[in-house]
This record gives C-alpha cells, sequence and structure tokens, in this order.
C-alpha cells in the first residue's frame, strides 16, 4: 500500500499545540484482523478500501505502522468527571494519528481507542474490548444517519489479544474513528491549569499562552467566522454554546442518552463523542439512564440539557483569562454568554419537535404533549411515527401505545386542526433506532464470528427514515418481560 501517498496526514494539531499532547506508538496487535470497515465513508475520505484490507492497511487501522510522515500523539485533557475535576486524564488507550483532508476539503482528525497504554493511562490497560469497539461503531453511524452530528467509525480491527475486564477474557480490538477534532471542553481546561502552572506536558511556556494556541486552533478550526468579532474568544464561547445547544436538542429528539456527558466527553466542534454507557431509550420516560455506574442518574435523559449547560460553565471558566484583560468584566462577559444557552436549546428543542409533530403553530401543542409523554411514558420513538398514520386519518395506531388511550384524544383533536403535513414527518422522526436488545444481540453474534446480525442492523440504521417490508422487527420495542437493560462503562 502506498500509504505515504494514499494517506497523506496533515498535524496541525501537533504543530500548533505543543505542550497538549506527548507523542507516543501504538500497542503491536499480534494478529489483526479486520471486523468491520465503513467502505462508504472511506470513499469520503479519498480513501481506497482495498487498500484497507490489506496486511499495511491495518497496520494503519491498529496504529502499528503509521503511514510515513505521521506522528502520533496521546493528547492530553483534563475533565470533570461526574461533577469532580480531575487535572490530568488524556488519551489513556488512544492516538491521533492525523488529519485527514478529505476531497471535499473537509479535515477529519484520524483517532484509534484501543492501541495500548499512554502515560495518560493511570491505571487502565490501555485496551479495549471488541463489542464495546463495535458499539461505538453502531451506535455512531446510526446518529450519523439519523442527522445527528457525531464523530465517525471507520473500521474495527481485532488485535488477536485477550483483553481481562470483570466479565473474564474478551477478544481486543482497536476502533478507528474519524472526528472535524478532538478538542474537547476538558482540553481547555487542561490548558486553562498548565496556563495558570505556566507549564504543560512538556516545555514551560508563559501566562495564557498554551490558552490563547488552542483557542486560535479552535477558531481556525471551527469557527473561523469568530476571528472578525470583536472579542474572537468570546464569539467563540458564544458558538460552542449555540453549537451544543442544537446538539442535545437533537439528541433528545430521537431519544439518546449519552450517559457519561463528562466535560471531557463534550467537543468544541459540536459533534457527539465517546459513545461508552449510551443508550436510547424505548418508554419516553425523562429520569431514564442506563449507565451502571450512573447511580445517581445525574446523566439521565431529561437531564441532558442541564449538564449541557454545567459543562459550557465550565467551559466558560477556562476562557475567562482570554476575555477581558479585568477578571470581574471577563465573568460577567461569560455569564452573559452562558445565560443565552436555555433560549438556543428550547429554540432549537421546539423547532425539532414542531417538525415531529408536522406543524409549525405548535406552541402550546408541545408543552402540553411534553406533559403527556413524560406522564404515560410511550415508546418515544413509535409515538412520533405512527402520529404520522394519524395525521392520514387513522389514530389507532398512537393511541394503542397507551394503557388508557383516551388521555390521548384532547391532544390529538387540537393537533389535527392544524393540518399535520404526514410526508414531512416521515422524514424526520426515524422508524428505526439502535434498539438495545437489537444491539446486544447484533454485538454477542458478532463476538461469538457470526457477524451477520450486526451488518443488518448496520444496514437498517444506515436509512432510520426508511420504512422496509420485512424489518418489522427492527422498529419494535422489547418485549414487555426483557429485563430492565443496563449499560456498563467497563469498556
Ligand atoms: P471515558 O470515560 O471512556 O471517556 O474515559 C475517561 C478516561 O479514562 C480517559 O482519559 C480515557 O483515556 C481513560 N480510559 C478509559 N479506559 C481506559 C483503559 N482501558 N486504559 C487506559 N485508559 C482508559
Ligand atoms: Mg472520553
Amino acid at each position: 500500500m502506498t500509504t505515504g501517498t494514499q494517506l497523506a496526514f496533515e498535524n496541525t494539531f501537533v504543530r500548533d499545540l505543543e505542550g497538549l499532547y506527548l507523542p507516543w506508538t501504538a500497542a503491536p496487535a499480534p494478529e489483526p484482523r479486520l471486523v468491520l470497515l465503513n467502505e462508504g465513508l472511506a470513499g469520503e475520505l479519498g480513501l481506497d478500501p482495498a487498500q484497507l484490507r490489506t496486511p499495511e492497511g491495518l497496520g494503519v487501522l491498529t496504529g502499528t505502522a503509521p503511514p510515513e510522515g505521521a506522528t502520533p500523539v496521546a493528547q492530553a485533557y483534563a475533565g470533570h468527571q461526574f461533577g469532580n475535576y480531575s487535572p490530568r486524564l488524556g488519551d489513556g488507550r488512544a492516538l491521533l494519528i492525523g488529519e485527514l483532508v478529505a476531497p471535499s476539503g473537509e479535515r477529519r482528525d484520524l483517532h484509534l481507542k484501543g492501541s495500548g497504554r499512554t502515560p495518560f493511562a493511570r491505571g487502565g490497560d490501555g485496551k479495549a474490548p471488541l463489542a464495546p469497539m463495535l458499539r461505538e461503531y453502531l451506535i455512531s453511524e446510526a446518529m450519523h444517519a439519523l442527522g445527528v452530528p457525531s464523530t465517525r467509525s471507520l473500521a474495527v480491527v481485532a488485535t488477536g489479544e485477550d483483553v481481562m475486564r470483570e466479565r473474564g477474557p474478551e477478544p481486543g480490538a482497536v476502533l478507528a474513528r474519524t472526528a472535524s477534532s478532538h478538542l474537547r471542553v476538558g482540553t481547555f481546561q487542561f490548558a486553562a491549569a498548565s496556563s495558570a502552572r505556566g507549564t504543560s506536558t512538556s516545555t514551560a511556556t508563559g501566562e495564557v499562552e498554551v490558552l490563547r494556541r488552542l483557542a486560535d486552533h479552535a477558531i481556525d478550526r471551527h469557527h473561523p467566522a469568530a476571528r472578525d468579532a470583536e472579542n474572537p474568544y468570546l464569539d467563540l464561547y458564544r458558538r460552542v454554546v449555540a453549537a451544543q445547544a442544537d446538539l442535545v436538542a437533537r439528541w433528545m429528539h430521537v431519544g439518546f442518552i449519552h450517559g457519561v456527558m463528562n466535560t471531557d466527553n463534550m467537543t468544541i466542534s459540536g459533534e457527539t463523542i465517546d459513545y461508552g454507557p449510551c443508550a436510547f431509550l424505548d418508554a419516553h420516560d425523562p429520569a431514564t439512564w442506563f449507565s451502571s455506574i450512573d447511580h445517581a442518574g445525574r446523566y439521565a435523559y431529561g437531564n441532558q440539557p442541564g449538564i449541557a449547560q454545567w459543562n459550557l460553565a465550565r467551559f466558560g471558566e477556562a476562557l475567562i483569562p482570554l476575555l477581558a484583560d479585568d477578571q470581574d468584566e471577563a465573568i460577567r462577559l461569560a455569564t452573559g454568554v452562558l445565560e443565552t444557552f436555555a433560549d438556543a436549546y428550547h429554540a432549537a428543542r421546539d423547532e425539532g419537535y414542531a417538525a415531529k409533530i408536522g406543524t409549525a403553530a405548535a406552541g402550546p401543542l408541545l408543552t402540553d404533549l411534553a406533559a403527556l409523554l413524560a406522564e404515560h411514558k410511550p415508546d418515544h420513538t413509535l409515538f412520533f411515527r405512527r402520529l404520522s398514520t394519524a395525521a392520514r386519518g387513522d389514530a389507532g395506531p398512537v393511541r394503542e401505545l397507551f394503557a388508557d388511550p383516551s388521555v390521548l384524544d384532547g391532544w390529538l383533536e387540537s393537533w389535527r386542526a392544524t393540518d399535520p403535513d404526514a410526508a414531512a414527518m416521515d422524514r424526520v422522526n426515524p422508524a428505526y433506532i439502535p434498539r438495545n436488545h437489537l444491539v446486544e444481540e447484533a454485538l454477542a453474534a458478532a463476538v461469538d464470528g457470526d457477524l451477520e446480525p450486526i451488518q443488518w442492523l448496520l444496514f437498517v440504521l444506515g436509512h432510520p427514515y426508511d420504512e422496509r417490508d420485512g424489518f418489522e422487527r427492527y422498529a419494535q420495542p422489547p418485549g414487555p418481560d426483557a429485563a430492565p437493560f443496563r449499560t456498563f462503562c467497563g469498556t
């Protein structure tokens, strides 16, 4: 494989941000075996899938043979985990290989997860089991197909090595993912702390120098229009707040629960990142949470907007030294921006829900619907999908989702009076989401060597708005006697 020419990596992160990474190399993968390859994404990136399948290609996808000229690094970041600050997290088991500039001109990080211990690994083994890497592949690609900004998954390669987890030995794997960047709120927290100490991972630097370089890099990469603002760093903050308000609204529309919304898992780009204990809800219950380590339900479905705002407050704090010479003035400016989150979120939420019910004249209909769904907890996805059938005149299927269907009738009557557009509804209400029971079934089969279920699931989830005959099973919630679903962070 002519990796040198085919995979021409750039690395503006390494060029601009000394102090925020450590050059590192991947652990060996004794017997690499390609499990999944995203040919569509490879094509978008200008990569040849056939070449990625060769031994040289697998060397790139596992990090064991990085392309010539690439400088793999482990990125440094800090973060609040479940509300508690850790000054040094960083890529403990991941590497940034470099940036690919796609034929479209888009710049995408190629990043590997499960590529071995780095100096940020703390107690971890640096490895990743196959099932959670397949899970990230499946769910991130489903999110992308749903139209939710997300990192993407290029490939999963089994390493040929077992990794130990609570459940026993499991096959190890590396996930190759792409992202518009891996800049996190936690990256800014790390840079702010380094700046305050006058240190970073390597060289001693001046006061706010690392932080300023990071902010400039983020502006160039994600929000170039901020450059022309009167206060570019304040404008960067405003744009990230807006992007995250929009992102979390989209999560709410599709019923996605991230599960571990720590500040190190929140991007500056506005893409969803780090699919660990995430899952989609079935019944619309705002208190739903799935992660076995989220004992208090901090990251429950209905808490996500508030948590996003909390994380963005931490981002604002990190930016303070850049916002104004006078600290009180800087705090005043940051607070003003943070206060825009609620309005931005509510506007995005309402716009999306208005589209989901097929009407522009939404107003009190949305408030009443939110209360109705929270009280009676019908299946979130089926409720909206079946509502278009009600718009076409048959309310039977949607009424069936309620124990007492009559509770819906008053609302249905007011809603129908707005003349909802059924075809438009079908374009925004998915028939298929990654249902937990289907995901678990497909992952278990894949770990046993049968890739057919996950391939079918990827196919269906790749076109979530197109209902297909013969795929009814994929649209169904789990049966009434299904055990409560939990996700595990032991990834
Ligand atoms: P997460 O909650 O998965 O986003 O990860 C939080 C932190 O733990 C990050 O610094 C990860 O790199 C690190 N981490 C997670 N799993 C491992 C592992 N198996 N080995 C080393 N570091 C890990
Ligand atoms: Mg993370």
